[in-house]
């Protein structure tokens, strides 16, 4: 696909709605290890990659991300597998691209923070620009339709990896998202929305944030990135009840024992669902035309998004209705048997 048929997809209001998440999904499941978080799940048990994807699919994503997040070199350098690197990246891709094709939605590759990459270090950034070039071609041989290159808290990685993504992406329009650190402003010093209109002007096909903060503390940058971008803008919060005074999950503290929640105890920071809905209004009114979730990301939290935003997907079905519910529910339906006493009971009135 190429950029101006990708641009196209946005006109008239349309948007896309992705699944992201992967890595702590496996991690919870225990498929992947918390710290070095690589995908080691895609060759050990392929099969499970495939349903993730389908499940997110089915709660509503118009995208399957090939699994390759934090799959480059340096990470697998790190838990001593890097001979593996290309053999997981190739089958990330092709179990994307299997159920991309199958369901009729959007097939993308994935480049993220390579890690190494050091601003004052000129010479990382050849070594950066090697690791992205790798993956960027694998992720073309298997026909993607884009490439997203997400989670760089550095603009000047972020603009390698556009640069890599035009110069071998054969075309393939590149989304480019920021993890957007405590401040106002990228680690090298550039206020996110002007760092955004940057990566626009430099041939981005979609510019904004992901992973980092949680809905409440991504939105205000968000205006401020919907007022300073002309094209589309992305979206993809971690699902965790970051705030002012706490604004990444990364400081986020647990409420009980006011130690770092990241990542063992952030269960005790996660959002609501009715939060996500909020965050989903949020986007939609603002007119974020690329909406997804990240860290914590579940198919329940997406089922909300894809609603919110006038989708009826698969999972619908069985969204929620508690006019069944013997104690919540519609009394008409329940004749004599209505457990009015039981409800007060569990809710201690
Ligand atoms: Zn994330």
């Amino acid at each position: 696909m190429d950029s101006d048929i990708f641009q196209d997809l946005f006109k008239n209001g349309n948007a896309l709605v992705v699944a992201e998440g992967y890595l702590f999904e496996f991690e919870r499941r225990g498929y992947l290890r918390a710290g070095a978080f690589v995908p080691e799940v895609v060759t050990e048990h392929p099969e499970l990659v495939k349903q993730l994807h389908e499940e997110f699919v089915h709660a509503g994503s118009d995208v399957v991300l090939a699994f390759t997040y934090y799959g480059h070199r340096e990470k697998l350098r790190l838990i001593g597998k890097e001979d593996q690197l290309e053999v997981i990246n190739r089958k990330a891709l092709d179990i994307a691209g299997e159920v991309a094709r199958a369901t009729g939605t959007l097939f993308a590759g994935n480049i993220c923070n390579t890690t190494i990459y050091r601003r004052n270090d000129p010479d990382t950034f050849q070594i950066v620009r090697d690791m992205f070039k790798e993956q960027v071609v694998w992720a073309v041989e298997a026909g993607v339709d884009f490439i997203v290159g997400e989670t760089f808290g550095e603009f000047g990685e972020a603009m390698i990896a556009l640069e890599v993504i035009k110069e071998f992406g054969k075309g393939a329009p590149a989304v480019i998202t920021l993890a957007a650190c405590g401040k106002d402003s990228t680690m090298d010093g550039i206020p996110f929305e002007d760092a955004c209109l940057q990566l626009e002007e430099a041939g981005a096909a979609v510019v904004g944030l992901n992973c980092a903060r949680g809905p409440k503390s991504i939105m205000p940058l968000m205006a401020k990135i919907r007022k300073t971008c002309k094209g589309p803008i992305a979206c993809l919060p971690v699902t965790y009840r970051t705030n002012d005074e706490f604004p990444t999950m990364q400081s986020l503290i647990d409420p009980e024992t006011k130690k770092q929640a990241f990542p063992y105890n952030l269960p005790a920071q996660c959002s609501s669902r009715s939060e996500i809905e909020e965050f989903a209004k949020e986007c939609r009114d603002l007119g974020v035309e690329y909406v997804g979730l990240c860290c914590g990301n579940c198919s329940h939290y997406l089922r909300v998004v894809a609603e919110i935003y006038g989708r009826s997907p698969p999972a619908s079905k069985f969204s929620p209705d508690m006019t069944q519910h013997f104690m919540y529910g519609d009394k008409t339906k329940f004749h004599r048997y209505f457990h009015e006493e039981t409800a007060r009971a569990f809710q201690c009135a």
